[in-house]
């Protein structure tokens, strides 16, 4: 049985990556990092070029934590002494099926601008004259309405992990890879964290297992659905159009949820929120679908001309939903030496945040930032009969 630390991050991530991180920087050597797979792999929800940053939010428990999102990346990048965000600005585009009802999960321009307006977020909102006016590169029906901001952003995922790993290393934190717990055993001197070749005992543990957490908890488990979602890469013909500066990142709500990147890395992306099937994280594969790449292009022929270009690489990822689509942020209802996080297929925004809260609520039992809407006792995750508030 090795005690030598204090807290184990069982799943090292987007999240967990973070909440070494930021336990390090509190305790330094007591911190022990556990991952199943190699670090930096693909199987899980994290590792890309690219996620979006944003202080544009439609919901409260998100405009409220977004200003804290952008200070602790910042922190980050200061110590990593590298970008880790790049400011390419962004539109939020609400396309005639969302107005006519036919959208999924429907969010409109009114409700984002009227959430930044109570939260001092400097934006605007144009009609098509105008979003055409300012990114003559989409092509719109001539109905369509745009919340702009400026500070919209996307994160180098991939930088960003290997610097909240290096950085807590620096701090003395052991990060183990190749390692997966079997099992989380609170007992009355600790949590023993089980692995194959060393059972350690703990004072406390952040979860941050995404897709694989109902393996891991001790109690009950959670109604999370994990879906297989996917990413495509694309070589447009004229980058310079869709270059940082001159094209935004976009969202667009219509009758399907669209996401789109300037050119990062060389190449532009877009995917489609939630158009995945229903999968676990064992049974799921590195397979892209080949309807949604079709669905995808037919939508980029028709709004983003020129965005596409020959097809470098489609790749799958995970989502792993509760039933309110909500984040799960906290300790276990039953065992509060044990908080857990699950991302809900929209955190890595907030990833080194969430780290940063997680290693307080494990740390202290508190943390100052207001997540109660996140708590593991919610009726989402308690109620067998809450209703899933999205389609699959
Ligand atoms: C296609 C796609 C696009 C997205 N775009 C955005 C975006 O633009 N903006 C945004 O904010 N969010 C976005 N997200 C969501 C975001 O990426 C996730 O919410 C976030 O990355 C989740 O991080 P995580 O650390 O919880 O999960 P993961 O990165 O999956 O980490 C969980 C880790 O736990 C490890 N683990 C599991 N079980 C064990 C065990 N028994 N022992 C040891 N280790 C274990 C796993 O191997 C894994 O490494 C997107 C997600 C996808 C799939």
């Amino acid at each position: 049985m090795d005690e030598g630390y204090r807290i184990a991050v069982v799943g090292v991530g987007g999240i967990g990556a973070a909440a070494c991180y930021w336990a390090a920087r509190r305790v330094g050597g007591g911190v022990l990092g556990l991952e199943q797979f190699p670090l930096f792999h693909l199987r899980g929800a994290s590792q890309d070029s690219s996620r979006i940053l944003r202080r544009a939010q439609h919901e409260e428990p998100y405009a409220t934590l977004a200003h804290a999102a952008y200070d602790t990346w910042d922190e980050v990048s200061a110590e990593a002494g590298e970008p880790l965000v790049v400011r390419t600005g962004g539109v939020v585009i609400e396309a005639t099926a969302q107005r006519a009802g036919l959208a999924t999960g429907g969010r409109d321009i009114d409700g984002y601008a009227a959430m930044m307006r109570s939260h001092g977020v400097e934006h605007e909102v144009w009609d098509a004259a105008e979003l055409q006016r300012h990114f003559p590169r989409f092509r719109l029906d001539g109905d369509e309405r745009a919340v702009h901001q400026r500070d919209t952003s996307l994160v180098d995922a991939g930088r960003a992990n290997a610097a909240h790993v290096r950085l807590a290393r620096g701090r003395g934190a052991v990060i183990r890879d190749e390692c997966p717990v079997r099992a989380l055993r609170p007992g009355p001197a600790g949590v023993e964290v089980v692995t194959d070749d060393e059972t350690y005992r703990v004072d406390a543990v952040v979860l941050a297992s995404g897709a694989w957490t109902n393996e891991l908890l001790p109690g009950p488990t959670w109604p999370l659905t994990v879906t297989q979602e996917q990413v495509t890469y694309y070589a447009p013909a004229e980058p310079a159009d869709f270059a940082v500066g001159s094209f935004p990142i976009f969202m667009w709500h219509g009758r399907e949820n669209f996401y789109g990147f300037p050119v990062h890395q060389g190449h532009t992306k877009l995917g489609q929120h939630l158009g995945g099937h229903e999968t676990t994280a064992r049974d799921r594969t590195f397979v892209p679908d080949e309807v949604r790449i079709k669905r995808q292009r037919e939508f980029l022929d028709d709004h983003v001309p020129g965005f596409a270009g020959p097809e470098v690489l489609t790749k799958t990822c995970l989502y792993t939903l509760p039933p309110d689509q909500h984040f799960v942020l906290g300790p276990l209802a039953d065992e509060p030496r044990i908080v857990a996080a699950v991302g809900a297929g929209h955190a890595y925004k907030f990833a080194s945040l969430l780290g940063k809260v997680l290693s307080e609520q494990a740390l202290d039992g508190r943390t100052e930032h207001p997540v109660e809407a996140f708590r593991t006792t919610r009726p989402a995750l308690v109620d067998p009969a809450f209703p899933r508030a999205f389609h699959v």
